[in-house]
């Protein structure tokens, strides 16, 4: 179905963040793996659970406004997992691995960010339900949070352990 309204691009939009919340699911699990750095373990964990939770919030909100979901694969997603996928085979384990893992997940974290802040508008201009903008808001803090975090753990600890390395 070809996209025309802006209603459609929301549905489009909406179902390429599904496509990228799952596949972040699975990348999240192995750059913990990779890390040394035990707050930064802690942090992809965490927001690994986050993640799972985001995931539940786009099924709620297919539910609450009665749209459908198209079976599209989020390129861009896959790109930046491949990236951080590379990172982790090029990069020596230890901080300098660190950093790299931290920049590639803020990488993830812009990207959804973008398209959160995106679908919020999107919502608010169709005149969607509170409720599905509040989900969208809500998960749009989230991310904001994780890279926030990750920005600070970069500058406390992460950055300073890799330059002395
Ligand atoms: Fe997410
Ligand atoms: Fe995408
Ligand atoms: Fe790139
Ligand atoms: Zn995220």
């Amino acid at each position: 179905m070809p996209v025309k309204t802006l209603e459609d691009l929301f549905i489009h939009s909406l179902s390429d963040v599904y496509s990228a919340e799952k596949q972040l699911t699975k990348a999240l699990p192995k750059m913990a793996r990779a890390a040394s750095s035990e707050e930064l373990k802690t942090l992809f964990t965490a927001h690994l659970e986050e993640t799972q939770g985001q995931v539940e919030r786009i099924d709620q909100v297919v539910e609450a406004s009665g749209l459908k979901l198209k079976r599209i694969k989020c390129a861009a997603m896959e790109g930046l997992v491949e990236e951080s996928q590379e990172t982790i085979e090029e990069v020596e384990k230890g901080p300098v691995l660190d950093a790299g893992l931290i920049a590639a997940a803020q990488k993830v974290e812009h990207y959804e960010i973008a398209t959160y802040g995106t679908l919020c508008a999107l919502a608010k201009t169709l005149g969607m339900d509170k409720r599905i903008i509040e989900l969208l808001q809500d998960t749009l803090a989230e991310e904001k949070g994780a890279d926030q975090k990750l920005s600070a753990l970069a500058a406390a600890q992460v950055n300073e352990t890799a330059v002395a390395a």
